[in-house]
Formats: C-alpha cells, sequence, structure tokens
C-alpha cells in the first residue's frame, strides 16, 4: 500500500484556524498581534517568500508592517531600523528576510533582534535555549517538521530519527527537536560515507539538503515517516524536494509531498510564533 501522505496544507490550515483564534483575542484585548517583515535587496525568490508572510499574517488577524530596503542599504541603517523595531510595542515578531546583501553581516543582524522577538529563532540565544531544553522560539522550518511528524500519531519516543543536513537553521534544530522528543537522532551530511546505511535503520527521516533524489526507495525502511524539506527543480523546472518522491512512496508509511508540504507549514509555524510572542508580551 502507498504512504500516507502528509499534507503539509492541510495540516496548516488547522493550525492557522488556532492562530486566526489567538489573534482575535488578543486583538479583542487591545493586543493585536502584529510582524515586522525586513526585505533587503531585490532578489526575486526573497520578494516572494515575504509577500507570503505578509499575506498569511492579513489572512489570520495579525498586523505586519513589510521594510523594502535596496541592495545598497546599509548594515548602520538596518541596525537602526533593528532598534526601532525592538522598541515597537505593536511589534511582537521581527523578520529579516535572507540571504541579505554580502556587505551585511547576517550574524549582526540576527543578534540585533530582541530575543523575545525573534521569531525566527536564529539567534544565538534561541539556538541555546534550545540545546539546553529551555523554553524559547523555535526555528519555524524544523518546528513545522515536528508538528508533522506529530500528525501522523506514530509515536516519535524510542524511534530511530535520521536527518540528513545540518545547516543551523534547519538540520540541526530539528536533530535537537527529535532528541528533546525522545527519539535517537542520528545527523548526517556531506562527509558520511555511507548515507543508506543510516536512513535504511530509521523510522524518521528528514532530508534537508537541496539535492534532488538523495533519499531513494532502497534507501527508506518499510513503513517508516519521510520529511522532506528540500526545494529543488527537476529537469523541466518542475519544483521537487530531496526525496525520490514516487518511488519512496511506494515503502515508506508517511511521505511530505513538495509542493504542499513542509513548505505552507514553514509560515504557519511562522505566525505560531508571532502570536506565542504577542501572548507573552501580554
Ligand atoms: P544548507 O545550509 O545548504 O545545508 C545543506 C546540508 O546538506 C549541509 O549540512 C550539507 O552538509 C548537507 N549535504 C549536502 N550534500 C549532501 C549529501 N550528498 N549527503 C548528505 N548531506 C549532504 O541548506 P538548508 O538551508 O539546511 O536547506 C536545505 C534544503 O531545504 C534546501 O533545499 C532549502 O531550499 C530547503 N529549505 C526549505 C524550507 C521550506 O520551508 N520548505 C525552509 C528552509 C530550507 P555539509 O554541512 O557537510 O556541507
Amino acid at each position: 500500500m502507498p504512504a500516507h501522505i502528509i499534507d503539509g496544507k492541510a495540516l496548516s490550515q488547522t493550525l492557522r484556524a488556532d492562530v486566526a483564534r489567538r489573534a482575535a483575542a488578543l486583538s479583542a484585548a487591545g493586543r493585536q498581534p502584529g510582524l515586522a517583515v525586513i526585505l533587503v535587496g531585490d532578489d526575486p525568490a526573497s520578494a516572494v517568500y515575504v509577500r507570503n508572510k505578509v499575506k498569511a499574517c492579513a489572512d489570520n488577524g495579525l498586523h505586519s508592517v513589510l521594510e523594502r530596503y535596496g541592495a545598497d542599504f546599509t548594515e548602520a541603517a538596518l541596525l537602526q531600523r533593528i532598534a526601532a523595531l525592538n522598541a515597537d510595542p505593536r511589534i511582537h515578531g521581527i523578520l529579516v528576510q535572507m540571504p541579505l546583501p554580502s556587505h551585511i553581516s547576517a550574524l549582526k543582524v540576527t543578534e540585533a533582534i530582541a530575543t523575545h522577538k525573534d521569531v525566527d529563532g536564529f539567534s544565538v540565544h534561541s539556538a541555546g535555549a534550545l540545546m539546553a531544553g529551555l523554553p524559547g522560539l523555535l526555528p519555524a522550518t524544523p518546528y513545522g517538521c515536528l508538528k508533522m511528524i506529530e500528525s501522523t500519531g506514530q509515536p516519535i519516543k524510542g524511534r530511530h530519527a535520521v536527518v540528513i543536513g545540518r545547516s543551523n537553521t534547519v538540520g540541526k534544530p530539528m536533530a535537537l527537536l527529535l532528541l528533546q522528543a525522545n527519539a535517537t537522532a542520528t545527523m548526517c551530511h556531506s562527509s558520511t560515507p555511507d548515507l543508506a546505511l543510516h536512513t535504511r535503520q530509521a523510522d524518521i527521516v528528514v532530508a534537508a539538503v537541496g539535492r534532488r533524489h538523495t533519499v531513494t526507495a532502497g534507501m527508506v525502511k518499510p513503513g517508516a515517516i519521510i520529511i522532506d524539506v528540500g526545494i529543488n527543480r527537476d529537469e523541466a523546472g518542475k519544483l521537487c524536494g530531496d526525496v525520490d518522491f514516487d518511488a519512496v512512496r511506494e515503502v515508506a508509511g508517511w511521505i511530505s509531498p513538495v509542493p504542499g508540504g513542509v513548505g505552507p507549514m514553514t509560515i504557519t509555524m511562522l505566525l505560531v510564533n508571532t502570536i506565542q510572542a504577542a501572548e507573552a508580551a501580554a
């Protein structure tokens, strides 16, 4: 029997309904949750991402501010804008869209955002809180993946989870979240000599590489949960993930598609974080 599809759009709708309910409750108390999104430069993909984030806010009762600056905007000016937004009581979350132009330090910018407004969860403080098992804002993509894994109804505790990719924004926090949920977590990366050796033993695989067909049917344990974070294009220019979806679907128990999987969940978890930050401020 082919794998169950983990429908990120459907799960997002359920979670966004809860976001909208909480946003309405905050607004009724005169504390409408607010997200500031800053875009520097003219990267077309980034422009689409920020538009989608702003639209998701509007659709769910959050106030949002989009600040767009040219590629020549200085680091000092950007840091000044972040300081102003840190002090603005109508703003509960600040997101600076990556990548930034090369003359701006992404680390400086991330660290300039007040910890309680760091809805991307990328700051050293947020990463440290996750590492230490302390409460904090979680990076949206791995947080969304965790929700998708939970949505299968399968236990995570005691399972073997393999995360492919070790970026600070996806792979590492994903492995920490799975560890926190009492999975045995293995992290693989480009220097892992035999990736299949690990994935074949995994009850849960999260692929966050950015390379098509990184996970093929022969690499998957029958019945496993497969979460595909990757965003790639096939020869025809069609969007696809890191997993050979059609073949793996015949072996896995659950699988998330691309598109319609992790993508919508990432924006949803950004909204969840903004609501959480606004509720904490209230
Ligand atoms: P990244 O920073 O480029 O990290 C990629 C990771 O994959 C690295 O840790 C790299 O290992 C590892 N890797 C590369 N080739 C490998 C191989 N052959 N075998 C095993 N591991 C390998 O990328 P990222 O930011 O984590 O993103 C990963 C993918 O997810 C991208 O396609 C990105 O577009 C997508 N993404 C999607 C969403 C969404 O919302 N859907 C959000 C974020 C990212 P090394 O560390 O050894 O180099």
